[in-house]
């Protein structure tokens, strides 16, 4: 199992997490567009006084959805209420958490692509005119009832937009797309979590767990609080060497690809001869799931090049050959 945090592994590191959770939009690192876009929705609902329309965030893991969720209803000035698709397994659940919001609150629904299909059509009209149909009672004897709803805002988080039905993704106003972070925004994240976590970080050391992060916050986050760990134990100054070493111990290399990633690279190098490859095949043989594959392992590689998305499948590109010393094979298209 790879060793980054996937959504269900999550839960027990967030205790850690929450405390370098920024609060507010203007602490928030990053996703420049998408932040100003955000902040004028916010004004506007804020001063008609209605609640904000639905949010989609989508993306990786780890990039900040739960964060932002949060956010907005701190900047909203409402309550906050969180769940998650996997979690919701009957209607009844999902109405008693309708049915208990106050108006404007935010209703976070996480993973909402693995929804019930029954609950899904629940949501329906909850989202679109703030009423819930509800089945009471069996058999012949069975009616519904229509309860009025308070005005809220959903926020739904998915990994990949595409995994959710048309209707439910027609259903949100304000789809928004987050994309993996900088090295220059993950240097600005990290400082501000050496400072939060009170832990003296050289400028060098903080680069070097910006660089090596994958261009996400969580695992900026995570490599932060391991080098404090190295440091502490150690007894030495948190600089780009000892960086460097913890980061070497955790077997996270130059370019910040993890053990999984160059099993993942390996793979289509040396057993598909560059590919291409179909990603099922490449998850039977990494004994991962295809939507850790896509949503935690590709997004990364993808972008840096070292892994190219053809319609025949997965193929090493020329910087990936690069990264595991080898060389492409003669007469390879990459
Ligand atoms: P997601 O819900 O997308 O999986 P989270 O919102 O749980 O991600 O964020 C994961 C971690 O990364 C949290 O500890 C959060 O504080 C941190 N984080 C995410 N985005 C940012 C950001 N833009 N600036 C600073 N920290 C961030």
């Amino acid at each position: 199992m790879s060793e980054r945090l996937t959504g269900r592994e999550r839960q027990e590191e967030d205790a850690g997490e929450a405390s370098l959770r920024p609060q507010l939009l203007s602490d928030f690192t990053g996703q420049k567009l998408l932040r100003e876009n955000l902040s004028v929705f916010i004004q506007a609902a804020s001063a008609r006084g209605e609640a904000l329309d639905h949010v989609l965030l989508h993306g990786p893991p780890g990039l900040g959805k739960t964060t932002l969720a949060q956010i907005v209803a701190r900047e909203m000035g409402v309550g906050f209420r969180a769940t998650s698709g996997p979690v919701l397994q009957r209607a009844g659940d999902l109405a008693a958490i309708l049915t208990n919001l106050q108006p404007r609150d935010v209703l976070f629904v996480d993973e909402i692509h693995r929804l019930q299909p029954a609950i899904e059509e629940t949501l329906y009209p909850a989202m679109e005119d703030f009423q819930l149909d509800l089945i009471i009672g069996e058999g012949p004897a069975a009616r519904t009832v229509r309860i009025d709803l308070p005005p809220f805002t959903l926020v739904g988080a998915t990994t990949r937009s595409g995994l959710l039905s048309t209707p439910l993704r027609d259903r949100f106003g304000i789809p928004l797309r987050l994309n993996l972070y900088t090295p220059e925004e993950l240097f600005r994240i990290v400082r501000r979590g050496a400072e939060k976590l009170g832990f003296a970080l050289s400028e060098d050391g903080a680069r070097e767990i910006a660089n090596r992060s994958r261009g996400t916050p969580r695992i900026a986050g995570r490599l932060l609080r391991r080098v404090r760990d190295f440091a502490v134990v150690e007894g030495r100054v948190a600089d780009r060497t000892m960086a460097n070493l913890a980061l070497e111990r955790l077997e996270v290399d130059a370019r910040g690809l993890d053990a999984m990633d160059r099993r993942y690279l390996r793979r289509i190098a040396e057993h598909h001869n560059g590919g291409p490859v179909g990603v099922e095949t490449l998850a039977a043989a990494l004994s991962e799931s295809r939507d850790t594959l896509e949503d935690v392992v590709e997004p990364f590689l993808i972008q840096e090049g070292l892994v190219l998305r053809t319609p025949r499948g997965r193929m090493l590109g020329e910087p990936g050959w690069r990264h595991l010393g080898l060389t492409p094979p003669a007469g390879s298209v990459v």
